[in-house]
């Protein structure tokens, strides 16, 4: 999300400010300046935003508290002038989740609504502002305003243009009924043709934010249904269906020549390497081959620079398991190992030639 400025950290989740948030402060001033307000009234339409986009806060908290019940984490929350964005480190699991995190944001909008549409009902009689006059200098018409936009976010964030929180409703809803990736693929297209109709209308009636929001949500639809793709596959797909069964045992006295002859003739990329017991003692990460070859060193053996992390994975674990193992070890090669028996290597390059070539 590029430059953000963190403002403080509530309920252990860090609130960030988009850089592009300054550009709110132009569009204060613009509105001020061509809507002709007194000062009073400029001063208090800038309240107006502010108060706006602390409901705004308020609404990422709704989803990322709801979030926390599920285990999931909150990495942040991201204020640009389109909008807050609570990130997710990962995303839940069961549609049931999905779907009580999603709509726990507008739901924050909708009480603080119904809350200032008692309240003013009670005391004033009048619950909508005057929009003929944009009186932001009087303190209860602000309330009424702000009354006005939370009912308004409630209902446009529940239009199921997916990633927003309608259309996350909307894919935790079919999930149940169609799985989680057809039912993406449906959310998102549905997503892209109402975010065409966003930019459309923003254009038409100079609603420049619209627009934004429009081309935001078009971008984001396409990505999620690709990662959403891409963790199905790997949550469904084992170490012993895309490991291999042939591969080269490098001994500790094996010269790199050895190894880099390897690297050309037969295309591995990573090497278990295995003392003269024959058990594994180390590995040969491609990085290191690439090294020697640069510092044509050629004439070092396996023993001299080979890597003593090693991580063994059984056949039945899932690609997910194994990456984030790969990931946590630091490892680019895993021996695949059943009943203590070495049946197979998974490398770093075999993953990702099988996602490439899934993606395809
Ligand atoms: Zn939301």
């Amino acid at each position: 999300m590029g430059n953000a400025w963190h403002i403080g950290t509530f309920f252990g989740i860090p609130v960030k400010i988009h850089w592009s948030f300054g550009l709110l402060l132009l569009f204060i001033t613009y509105t001020v300046l061509t809507n002709g307000f007194k000062f009073w009234q400029g001063i208090g339409f800038a309240v107006y935003v502010f108060i706006l986009f602390f409901c705004v806060v308020l609404h990422e908290y709704g989803h990322a508290l709801t979030a926390r019940k599920f285990g999931v984490v909150t990495k942040d929350i991201i204020l640009s002038p389109i909008g807050g964005i609570a990130r997710l480190e990962n995303m839940p699991q069961k549609p049931i989740e999905e779907f009580f995190i999603a709509i726990a944001g507008p739901l924050v909008n909708l009480v603080i609504g119904t809350l200032l549409l008692i309240i003013l009902y009670f005391t004033t009689g009048q619950v909508f502002p005057d929009f003929a006059y944009a009186d932001f200098d009087q303190p209860v018409e602000l309330l009424r305003y702000i009354l006005w936009i939370n009912l308004m976010l409630f209902l446009f964030n529940l239009i199921p243009a997916f990633p927003m929180d309608g259309g996350r409703i909307l894919r935790s809803l079919l999930a149940t009924k169609i799985g989680k990736v057809k039912a993406t693929k449906f959310a998102s297209s549905i997503g892209k043709v109402l975010a065409v109709c966003f930019v459309i209308y923003g254009v038409f009636d100079q609603q420049l934010i619209l627009a934004l929001i429009g081309l935001f949500i078009f971008m984001m639809a396409g990505q999620e249904y690709d990662q959403t793709k891409v963790l199905a596959l790997i949550n469904n797909t084992t170490v012993g269906d895309i490991m291999r069964t042939s591969f080269t045992k490098l001994h500790l006295s094996d010269t790199y020549a050895t190894v880099i002859e390897k690297y050309y003739r037969e295309g591995e990329q990573n090497f278990l390497v295995f003392d003269s017991m024959g058990n594994i003692s180390g590995t040969i990460p491609e990085l290191f081959i690439k090294d020697t070859i640069k510092d044509n060193a050629q004439e070092k053996s396996v023993n001299q620079m080979m890597s003593n992390k090693l991580a063994s994975l059984a056949p039945d674990t899932t690609l997910k398991v194994a990456i984030e193992t790969m990931r946590n070890e630091g490892v680019a090669i895993v021996s695949v190992e059943e009943n203590g028996v070495l049946v197979g290597v998974l490398d770093r390059n075999g993953i990702e030639n099988f996602l490439r070539m899934k993606s395809e």
